[in-house]
């Protein structure tokens, strides 16, 4: 595929920006989306973008999650997003400790650039929506927009904008609103 052909993704955190992170959920019983996240995805879904799942889970390398767990939380979050005729194109995990070292933990950015590779995305021309300082990191340090939202561990990673130590493109109160900010910048191209 030549890079002229490819086009952007919208890369989306799961826990904190998709659904509540009560820390490490380990059942898809504990598994349930923020009353707008639907609305939001819908939304976004017009640009025309596909939505691409990018999530730290080092539960599983702490012994903390089965990997059959997450993986029927995985289930259930397609479900729930299907229900309403989304899609996400790939979900991409990284199941290691931070100790572990690996290149796919955020911020490093081995999710992403794997994520391109295997289904032909332009980073150049993508987003990443999540609430942790390691989610603005590797958006920024792959290329794509990065945008914080302030559910989750958001407010605490606003802080160290606000302070100057870390940069996002982007900064919404919920993810009815980095949607809006997504959808009115694409609307321009
Ligand atoms: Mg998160
Ligand atoms: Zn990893």
């Amino acid at each position: 595929m030549h890079d002229s052909e490819k086009k952007g993704a919208i890369f989306l955190d799961r826990d904190g920006t998709l659904n509540p992170d009560p820390g490490y959920i380990d059942s898809p019983d504990d598994y349930e989306l923020y009353p707008e996240t639907v609305r939001a995805l819908k939304n976004l879904s017009t640009t025309g973008l596909p939505f691409i799942l990018v999530t730290n889970q080092s539960g599983i390398g702490r012994g903390l999650i089965e990997e059959t767990a997450l993986e029927a939380i995985h289930n259930k979050l397609d479900t729930l997003l299907n229900q309403h005729g989304l899609v996400l194109l790939g979900i991409y995990y990284c199941p290691h400790t931070p100790e572990e070292g690996c290149n796919c933990r955020k911020p490093s950015t081995g999710m992403f650039t794997q994520a391109a590779d295997e289904q032909g995305v332009d980073l150049t021309s993508s987003y990443m929506i999540g609430d942790s300082v390691a989610d603005v990191l590797a958006a920024n340090a792959v290329g794509v927009q990065s945008i914080l939202v302030k559910t989750g561990n958001g407010q605490r990673t606003e802080r160290e904008i606000l302070n100057g130590k870390l940069s996002a493109d982007f900064v919404g109160d919920n993810l009815s609103e980095c949607a809006e900010y997504i959808v009115n910048l694409e609307a321009q191209r």
